[in-house]
């Protein structure tokens, strides 16, 4: 079966590749020549997933499926969530997006957060949603130097490093991410 990864993010396309096996065959965007930005403007997780997903089977009639993925601290009411990526300003720069974040938590002691990632999978006419979350806490500084994004200041329930401390495969083990493509693949594996 023929899947379309809506992702400009390479490393998740490897990554699902290695995770699937030989009886689906991934494609990514530029795989079937889609170079244009995807819309993404939805307020919610699902909803951006979703999006994406349908933009990618009206326009180029693949099955195929998107993530979308957000970090949501519980003292700022959810925030970043869907800003994640640009928390700090459309420069998409992590960094940025840390200083910002732990300048809003300065005098905050609920560090409390999760991540979240959303997958929208589309077959045919049917569409499916796989959500996969990390519960943990934003640390008082940055830590480690593996990862990206908000991993030098996110240490998950139940672990004394943070995600930018740990090797990548110990890290999908519990993430977000890696919790949600196992939901999809087992769905996956049972269609095969
Ligand atoms: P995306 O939907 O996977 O592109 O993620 C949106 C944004 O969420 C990213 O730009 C990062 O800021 C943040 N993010 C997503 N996944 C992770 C992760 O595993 N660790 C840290 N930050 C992440």
């Amino acid at each position: 079966m023929k899947l379309v990864f809506a992702t400009n993010n390479p490393n998740k396309v490897k990554e699902i590749k290695a995770l699937l096996g030989e009886s689906f065959e991934i494609l990514s965007l530029s795989d079937i020549g889609c170079t244009e930005e995807i819309p993404e403007t939805q307020n919610t997780l699902e909803g951006n997933a979703l999006q994406k997903a349908r933009y990618i089977k009206e326009k180029y009639g693949y099955n195929c499926f998107a993530d979308d993925t957000g970090l949501l601290v519980e003292a700022l009411n959810g925030e970043p969530g869907v800003y994640s990526a640009r928390y700090a300003g459309e420069q998409k720069n992590a960094k940025d997006n840390i200083q910002k974040l732990l300048q809003k938590l300065a005098d905050e002691n609920n560090r409390k957060a999760y991540f979240q990632t959303s997958i929208a999978l589309i077959l045919d006419s049917e569409e499916t949603l796989f959500n996969g979350v990390v519960n943990g806490e934003i640390t008082h500084q940055e830590s480690g130097a593996e990862g990206f994004g908000y991993d030098p200041v996110f240490q998950p329930e139940g672990k004394n490093t943070t995600f930018a401390e740990m090797s990548l495969q110990e890290k999908n083990k519990i993430s977000h991410r890696g919790r949600a493509f196992a939901k999809m693949i087992a769905y996956l594996e049972n269609k095969k």
